[in-house]
């Protein structure tokens, strides 16, 4: 399934994950983590988007941009869910950093919720059923965000 919005402004950004983050929340429990991979250019809303998903796992911590920090973990309380991991590729040279930070068992724990920006660069290590959403800016104050679930299909 593809879905497609535009946004106008950051809040109505972070809104648009809060409610993916609520969505997801209510869904029955998974066989592995929830795994979201946020493409698209600088600039273009992935860490904004998370800012919302994030209050909609009522994770009270601020998200930042992780300057030198490849991966953070917050800890969520939900039914199904019992960690939040906010990753970002951006300064990686190649996926195996991310595989040396444990990346195979925190995909592969269904208690976990894991977001990647800039996911084209470890495409390669990212399970099948990822969630794709991919950022792309129109103008400065208006982006194309295109959600695609079960590979796009
Ligand atoms: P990325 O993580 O993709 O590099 P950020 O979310 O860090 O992007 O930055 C997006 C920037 O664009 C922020 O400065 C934000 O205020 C601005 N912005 C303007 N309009 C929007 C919009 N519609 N959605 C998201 N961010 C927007
Ligand atoms: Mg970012």
């Amino acid at each position: 399934m593809v879905q497609k919005y535009f946004t106008n402004n950051p809040s109505q950004t972070r809104k648009l994950g809060k409610l993916l983050a609520e969505e997801i929340s209510k869904t029955a429990p998974p066989k592995e983590a929830v795994v979201i991979g946020l493409e698209g250019d600088l600039g273009g809303g992935k860490t904004t988007f998370l800012k919302g998903f994030a209050r909609g796992l009522k994770i009270s911590k601020k998200i930042l941009s992780p300057t030198f920090v490849i991966m953070k973990r917050f800890v969520i309380k939900n039914r199904n869910f019992k960690n939040f991991y906010h990753i970002d590729c951006y300064r990686i040279e190649e996926p195996k950093e991310i595989l040396n930070l444990g990346f195979k068992e925190i995909v592969s724990n269904p208690q976990n919720i894991v977001a990647v920006e800039w996911a084209d660069r470890i495409r390669k290590i990212l399970p099948k059923d990822t969630i794709i959403i991919q950022f792309e800016f129109i103008n400065e104050n208006k982006r194309e965000i295109v959600l695609k679930l079960n590979n796009g299909k």
